[in-house]
């Protein structure tokens, strides 16, 4: 059985101007122990993606679809049953924005005692904030200081320690190493790494297609909502299909070759009303007459790509 999996996911934000489509019929699964990273530009609905998956959507609401994990359905379980049962014990998050997300005016280790108090663990809370930031390589003596003390790494250190808590199986990192200087990023990305040799499994949300395809065995690119093609990091990697997939990674920079990096002409496309086509079609260089129709899931080797070439 897979240990995560998501079909026909769509999610509607409400606003004044109309509802923004953010996610329509986003699918993949997950088996035992893998991992996914999900790419894609601002507001292709990566995060909304995550947060949906923990239940901590705000102002957004599920308009169709399943997430199940380890076989139980999260969206028929009460909100009551989840944060008892699930939420950071099974499944945590790493927030994006870890400068912003610990709050100034406690120490480290308030923060901690705070979050174990809340999910009810009160036993021998130190034994268990010493083994997370012990997990993720700091210094135990952080646990005294303010954020303000620590770099923008350790903050980040700090934030990835506490979705780790509590051993949860499977761990939603969003952007874990924007805004970091490509050092730490580096040391953020081991880090994720080795956590993923005890077990865990990742779903890691970036723009960065190589960070991806070097942390996830599998890649999910999305594109103005939708979940355009999902296989393999390798086969994602070497042999993309979609062609807004091909322009990620044409926009990659290289230092070793001079080949000159391309770039995907043109603006994500409007969610409060999506043509009904293909999402990418404004901006794609191959689109057909036929790509204003939906375009079909066209079957991979490893997964499934959006695109009327392949049918
Ligand atoms: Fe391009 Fe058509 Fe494929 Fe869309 S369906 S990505 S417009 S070729």
């Amino acid at each position: 059985m897979p240990d995560i999996e998501i079909s026909d996911l769509s999610v509607d934000y409400k606003t004044t101007h109309g509802n923004i489509h953010a996610l329509e019929k986003v699918e993949f699964q997950l088996d035992n122990g893998e991992s996914i990273g999900i790419a894609g530009e601002s507001a292709c609905g990566k995060s909304t993606l995550g947060l949906t998956i923990i239940k901590m959507l705000q102002g957004g609401e599920i308009s169709s679809g399943k997430i199940s994990f380890d076989g139980k359905s999260i969206l028929d379980m009460s909100e009551s049953k989840f944060d008892s049962t699930l939420r950071w014990k099974e499944i945590s998050m790493v927030f994006q924005g870890a400068m912003n997300s610990l709050d100034p005016v406690f120490t480290i280790k308030q923060q901690f005692d705070e979050l174990l108090k809340q999910h009810g663990f009160d036993d021998n809370p130190d034994k268990i904030i010493h083994d997370s930031i012990h997990a993720v390589n700091l210094d135990q003596s952080v646990l005294d200081k303010y954020p303000h003390e620590l770099s923008g790494g350790m903050k980040q250190r700090i934030v990835i320690a506490m979705a780790l808590l509590l051993k949860p199986k499977f761990v939603i990192a969003d952007e874990p190493t924007t805004a970091l200087d490509v050092l730490i990023q580096a040391q953020i990305i081991n880090l994720l790494k080795s956590l993923k040799k005890n077990g865990m499994s990742l779903m890691l949300i970036s723009h960065d297609l190589a960070i991806l395809s070097e942390v996830a065995e599998k890649i999910g690119v999305m594109y103005g909502g939708k979940m355009v093609e999902f296989g393999t990091s390798s086969e994602i990697y070497n042999d993309p299909k979609h062609p807004y997939t091909q322009g990620l990674l044409s926009s990659i920079p290289t230092l070793r070759t001079e080949k000159k990096i391309k770039f995907i002409p043109g603006n994500p496309p409007d969610l409060s009303a999506p043509q009904t086509g293909c999402r990418f079609f404004d901006r794609c260089p191959d689109a057909m007459e036929k790509c204003k129709t939906a375009p079909p899931k066209i079957k991979t080797k490893s997964g499934y790509v959006l695109c009327w070439l392949y049918e």
